[in-house]
Order: structure tokens, then C-alpha cells, then sequence
């Protein structure tokens, strides 16, 4: 369902009719730049699902009007669909009929129930994540009653690692829904783990007792979940990208669509934080490799081997090269992208309203290059790393699974 109102920029006083997508969740904001002075107007729909009714917050650098007469042009908007670029960022001169960004998309799914079906399950679960949130703490302290009821624990009788075996696998399927990341990737790092454990048992569980003796394992615990709970507080604005994932193939492109709700500041800090962790996973896939072609825990290099300290101590750029060239390193490689990360983690960087550009700056010497990124795009390289993220958790759950969930 779209909904019209127009409104009157107040930079300029063009009048402009938005188109707002009605979606599942229960508030939307949408922000779009102003086709004839450049201002950034935004607004904040509340939707109320149970009653299926809707009301719209007071605009910002704009105000409503009754009255669609004189408008210059209308912009489509949606939380949920990704907005074809038609015309300039979603604004098109006409305010008469036209195909919604709903209608126009919906022959792109490859399969629209299983993406309505889908779909549900993804809100149902961002609605209840609150259940895992509480389960972790449960965790934490042992509450044993408390964590298998939040998490229906049925089997009997459940054991320490049984239960983390269900609240891991539990947690990432329902990931997956999100992240449509293939099974035989899961596959190829669970291997990985199965071939060193299988020649070196005792090295792979002292390599467990180091990163719990360490507070490696309880580190991690906690970024993961931080993570999870970051990803999950911002899918409202990673929606369009998720639904492109369910498109045929070839129509996939997001230099060619708008997402209409920009929330760069967290989803900058989610990106940081996903890129930090994932280094920190990936340390254990080292290891596991140095396990399974070195039968040690140090890290052969090319002309000596380093203790875990010491690769840690790397700089990310080096640590993301050797990463790239593990027997699994390409189903990281594409994340891996450390002049992003350290352009996006430059102070400077920023969102640019009128292109829809997310700008990142680079240190060259004391020259500053800028480079940029559509902002769909980067909500895109976001989701990907974000994937791979739930990829690297393997080795961590793995590895926490295999001391029987013990942190400290
Ligand atoms: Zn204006």
C-alpha cells in the first residue's frame, strides 16, 4: 500500500508529493533531497500494525499540505523495497500515476512467496530477538531453568553443551534468513575445523584453553553478541538490500536502486565493528590452518613462524592478506577491504545528502583522497560483510563448543 501527502520545502517552497510505501514494521524514516534547492527533508511514519493505521511525524526542513496542486514532481519511498533510481534518486517530474516501487520490483523476486514467507519469519525474529538477548545473559550466569526456558530447551537432559550447540545453531539459521549465505560455505570452514581436529586433537583443544585462559573466548562471546544485536536494531535499514538477495540474478544491481531510509552513523559503526571482529575470527582460521599444515600453534610465514600474539600485533592490511590466502580465504577475500574500512573509519567520512554518496577518505602521505560509494552500495557491502561475519562465528562457536561453553 503507498500513501500520498505532499509537502512544501521550506528552503524553497517547491511543493513535492511523496509516495510512501506502507511496510511490516512498526516506524519508517525516510529522508530525500529536495530535486530544486538541495535541502535534505526527512520525516518518520509510525505504524501501528495491529489496527492498521499510520501517522506521520512532523517533517524536517518541510511541512505538510492538504494540497497536491502546483507540485513539481513526486518522490517514491519504501523501507522494505529498494527504490529504482528513476530520474534523480527515486524523484520523478510527474505527479500522476505511476507504477509504485512494490509493483515494479515484484517481478524481479525470483520467487515472491518465498520471499513473503521469508520475510515474515525475518520480522518475527527481529520481534523476538529480545528472547536471545535475555538467553545470553542466562548464559552468562548459568541460569540454566531460565536459558532453557527461554530458548524451549526440551531434549533430556540437556547439557552444557547441547544447549549451546541448540542457541548456536538456533541463531544461525535464522542469520541465514537474512544473509541467504549457502549452506557449503558453512560446510567448507566446519571441514576446516573437522581435518585439524581429526590430526591434531590435543593442539586443537589447548588451542581452545588458550583463547578461554586468555579471555579471547569471552571477548568474542561478547562482540558477537553485540554485533548480532547492532545488525539486528538496524535491518530497518538494510531491508532493500535484503530483498535484492531474493531477485533473479541478473537484475541484482545496486548502482541501479535507492534505499530510501539513511542511517549512515550506525550503520558506519556496525561496519567497523563487523570488520574488527571478523579479523579477530579469522585469527582462529589461521591457527586452525597452522594446526592442520604445520601441526603447531605458532604461524608458519613465509620466512618464520609467529606466535598468535605476535600475528595479532599485525597491522589489519597484513593480517587481511595472509586471511586472503588461507585454503578458505576466498569466501572473505570480497570483505576484506581494508582501504574501505580505513576510509569509512577516517573521521571525515560522512554521507552526502545530495548525491547519495557515502564519501571515505584515505591518508596518503599527508594528502587526503576521497573516494565514494552510492549509499546503497555501501549498505550492500555492508550486508556482505555482515555474512561473512556469521561465516568467520564458526570458528568461535566451534572452538567455545569444544571446552563445553566455558568463557572464563
Ligand atoms: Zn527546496
Amino acid at each position: 500500500m503507498i500513501n500520498r501527502r505532499p509537502l512544501i520545502c521550506r528552503g524553497c517552497q517547491s511543493k513535492i508529493v511523496t509516495r510512501t510505501q506502507i511496510g511490516l514494521g512498526d516506524s519508517q524514516n525516510h529522508s530525500f533531497v529536495c530535486p530544486t534547492c538541495g535541502v535534505t527533508i526527512s520525516f518518520t511514519m509510525d505504524l501501528d500494525q495491529e489496527h492498521t493505521s499510520f501517522s506521520y511525524g512532523e517533517p524536517k526542513n518541510a511541512d505538510w499540505t492538504d494540497d497536491e496542486r502546483g507540485a513539481i514532481g513526486a518522490v517514491a519511498l519504501s523501507q522494505e523495497i529498494p527504490v529504482p533510481v528513476a530520474g534523480k534518486h527515486g524523484f520523478v517530474t510527474s505527479t500522476g500515476p505511476t507504477t509504485s516501487p512494490y509493483l515494479e520490483t515484484f517481478s524481479y523476486l525470483e520467487d515472491w512467496k518465498e520471499y513473503r514467507h521469508s520475510e515474515e519469519l525475518r520480522l518475527a525474529f527481529v520481534r523476538r530477538y529480545d528472547e536471545f538477548e535475555r538467553s545470553i545473559k542466562h548464559f552468562e550466569r548459568r541460569a540454566w531453568p531460565l536459558f532453557d526456558a527461554a530458548m524451549r530447551i526440551e531434549e533430556q537432559p540437556p547439557t552444557v553443551r547441547t544447549r549451546l550447540i541448540d542457541f548456536y545453531g538456533a541463531i544461525q539459521s535464522e542469520l541465514c534468513l537474512f544473509t541467504r549465505t549457502p549452506r557449503s560455505m558453512y560446510d567448507r570452514i566446519r571441514q576446516r575445523l573437522v581435518l585439524a581436529n581429526s590430526k591434531e586433537p590435543t593442539l586443537m583443544q589447548e588451542l581452545g584453553e588458550m583463547y578461554v585462559a586468555s579471555g579471547r573466548m569471552s571477548k568474542l562471546w561478547k562482540e558477537i553478541a553485540e554485533n548480532r544485536s547492532a545488525f539486528i536494531s538496524e535491518y530497518k535499514g538494510l531491508q532493500p538490500l535484503v530483498q535484492m538477495r531474493y531477485w533473479r540474478e541478473e537484475l541484482r544491481d545496486p548502482t541501479s536502486f535507492v534505499v530510501s531510509t539513511k542511517r549512515f552513523d550506525s550503520l558506519r559503526q556496525l561496519y567497523l565493528n563487523s570488520f574488527e571482529t571478523l579479523c579477530r575470527l579469522l585469527v582462529i582460521g589461521k591457527m586452525v590452518e597452522a594446526v592442520i599444515h604445520a601441526s603447531s600453534l605458532d604461524i608458519p610465514l613465509a620466512k618464520r613462524s609467529v606466535t598468535l600474539e605476535e600475528f595479532e600485533a599485525f597491522p589489519n592490511a597484513v593480517k587481511c592478506t595472509h586471511f586472503a590466502s588461507m585454503a578458505i580465504g576466498d569466501l572473505f577475500q570480497d570483505a576484506l577491504d581494508t582501504d574501505l574500512r580505513n576510509g569509512i573509519g577516517h573521521h571525515a567520512a560522512h554521507y552526502e545528502a545530495d548525491s547519495d554518496e557515502v564519501l571515505y577518505f584515505r591518508s596518503k602521505g599527508s594528502a587526503v583522497v576521497e573516494g565514494r560509494l552510492s549509499y546503497t552500495e555501501f549498505c550492500n557491502r555492508l550486508l556482505q560483510l555482515f555474512a561473512v561475519v556469521e561465516l568467520g562465528c564458526v570458528y568461535h562457536h566451534w572452538l567455545h563448543i569444544s571446552v563445553d561453553g566455558r568463557l572464563a
